[in-house]
């Protein structure tokens, strides 16, 4: 048997992967804390310090287990400071005869690991990480075969429910005769609910915080060094799961689209760090849903786990699946051509737009907002303001505690900004202030007024939302799904029209004073 040593990932702490399924003295294990990972990109202090921190946690219980480690802090004297240079370091230094890495999800580091391996004289290997329902290329040979144009994620979630047979009888029908209950996903909070407030952890994380500070890594953001509250190991994880299932769950579908000022989680799950970091597998996520909803049917309905399990199974299998479908031309993708800088108010949370305010404000505090902030709010409004798709990608890879390439970049450029050119999304997601009114209550105690699209309180988004159909008409006049916008444009007065693009001009002139 020959020495051995095993790379693990910030993203890969699963335990239940079957390397650690027996001990054997003749494999190492390595895991390491980089300037590379650290500073790629400007992120939130909170996701710096969730991976430092769980990795941790992950390799002690490594050791409890007996499994031998090598664990390389970000100031060990003896770090390098990159994958490629440590590794090739230790193969020397202490004489390894095999290199083995499970598969990284992002391309960046399949491209390093690829020349790494390469380069080393040793015998090397990669395995699955065993973490996700799908292989890198499944959806990709799922349309290919279906000769498919447009790679609509209701077709591939269908064909993942009868795969697994979750959620469905009879062979290959929908269990309770529906595919999707997304019509039934779309409630605005009822003033008189009481939203259960998110269980939080309370660890002291002041250690690695000074060293991030020691180590001036740039980051974005706030944390409570006292009061950390991130899952950071395998138990939380599961207990956040199982808080989950029984406080959120029954609302879950319900409200998944609603908003709420200062409600920053509502009925989410929170679990998305946990799944990424592999500390949860998607499988066993949905397996003790079905589990507890088999015990009380009569109290959960259908929508909500249907709601749900659509998330996991469906969006963020099926995002991974584009990623590594379209990488690298992905990562460039602009098709309606947006080079607007991002405005400074994405950093800083200082806007006078109340529902823009709320949203970033949370993700500096908490490093999350959920989907639909993300989509509605940040989202549409860059996308409205014709802001550069790399920047608006930089934005988002760097502030959320979930975030990490492979499923950032299709959420970011794809679903967000359109700019892959319908592959995902068969028309924007764009609004005025009609649809952020309807699913919150930001616009109640807005400096704008909803309502107004011209004047010094008309809210950003009406304008600018008709600048953005007027900008793109040719395209919108060749997709269906936009024709009866289309229309509600060109049948409008013209000097209402012009005033309205006037309106925009203006505002577009001046981003960060909104
Ligand atoms: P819940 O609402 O409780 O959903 C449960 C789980 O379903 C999530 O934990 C997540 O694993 C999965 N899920 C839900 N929606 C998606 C989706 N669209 N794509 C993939 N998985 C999904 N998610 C990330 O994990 N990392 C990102 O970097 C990321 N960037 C995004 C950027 C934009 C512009 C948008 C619109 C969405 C992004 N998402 C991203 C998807 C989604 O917003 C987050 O997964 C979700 O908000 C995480 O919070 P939660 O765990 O409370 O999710
Ligand atoms: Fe946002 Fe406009 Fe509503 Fe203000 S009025 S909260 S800017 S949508």
């Amino acid at each position: 048997m020959k020495k051995t040593l095993r790379l693990i990932l910030g993203d890969q702490l699963n335990l239940q992967h079957s390397w650690f399924k027996k001990k054997d003295n003749n494999y190492t294990y390595v895991l390491m804390e980089t300037m590379e990972e650290a500073s790629y990109v400007s992120h939130h202090i909170q996701k710096v310090i969730a991976f430092f921190f769980s990795m941790r946690n992950f390799n002690d219980t490594l050791n409890e287990k007996g499994f031998q480690t090598i664990y390389l802090k970000l100031d060990n004297s003896s770090n390098l400071q990159s994958f490629s240079d440590n590794i090739t370091h230790l193969v020397e230094s202490q004489n390894f005869e095999r290199f083995e890495y499970q598969l990284p999800d992002e391309y960046r580091l399949d491209i390093v690991l690829n020349e790494l391996t390469n380069q080393l004289s040793i015998e090397c290997a990669a395995s699955d990480t065993e973490h996700f329902f799908t292989s890198r290329s499944e959806l990709k040979d799922f349309f290919e075969k279906k000769k498919s144009k447009q790679w609509l994620m209701e077709s591939f979630y269908r064909a993942m429910r009868k795969k697994h047979q979750i959620l469905i009888e009879n062979d290959d029908k929908p269990l309770g005769g529906k595919w999707n209950y997304d019509a039934s996903n779309r409630k605005k909070l009822p003033k008189d609910l009481t939203v259960i407030s998110p269980k939080l952890y309370a660890k002291d994380v002041s250690e690695i915080h000074s060293l991030i500070l020691k180590m001036e890594i740039k980051t974005i953001g706030n944390v409570d060094e006292k009061s950390f509250i991130w899952p950071t190991n395998r138990e939380e994880s599961t207990d956040l799961l199982e808080f989950f299932i029984v406080n959120c769950l029954p609302y879950f579908g319900d409200f998944q689209d609603a908003m709420a000022k200062n409600l920053w989680s509502i009925y989410h799950s929170r679990l998305s760090f946990a799944l990424n970091c592999k500390m949860l597998s998607p499988k066993e996520v949905i397996d003790e849903i079905l589990s507890y909803w088999e015990h009380n049917r009569s109290e959960i309905d259908i929508s909500q786990v249907e709601g749900f399990i659509r998330q996991i199974l469906g969006w963020r299998e099926y995002m991974r699946g584009i990623y590594w479908a379209k990488m690298p031309e992905y990562e460039k993708v602009n098709q309606l051509s947006h080079d607007n800088k991002l405005p400074e108010f994405y950093w800083t949370g200082k806007t006078k737009m109340n529902c823009l305010q709320d949203t970033i404000q949370q993700s500096l505090d908490y490093a999350y907002a959920h989907h639909i902030q993300r989509l509605m709010v940040t989202g549409n409004f860059a996308l409205l303001a014709g802001i550069n798709p790399a920047e608006v990608d930089q934005w988002y890879l760097g502030i959320y505690i979930d975030a990490i390439q492979w499923v950032e970049l299709p959420n970011t450029r794809g679903m967000s900004q359109y700019a892959d050119g319908g592959l995902i999304a068969t028309k924007p997601y764009v609004s005025s202030a009609n649809y952020i009114n309807k699913m919150s209550n930001y616009c109640q105690k807005c400096h704008y007024n909803s309502s107004e699209k011209i004047g010094d309180k008309a809210c950003p988004f009406n304008s600018l939302y008709w600048n953005f159909i007027d900008r793109h008409i040719d395209l919108w006049k060749k997709n269906q799904r936009m024709g009866i916008i289309v229309a509600n444009w060109e049948k409008q007065d013209p000097d209402q029209k012009t005033a309205v693009l006037k309106q925009a001009a203006k505002y577009l002139a001046n981003l960060d004073k909104l």
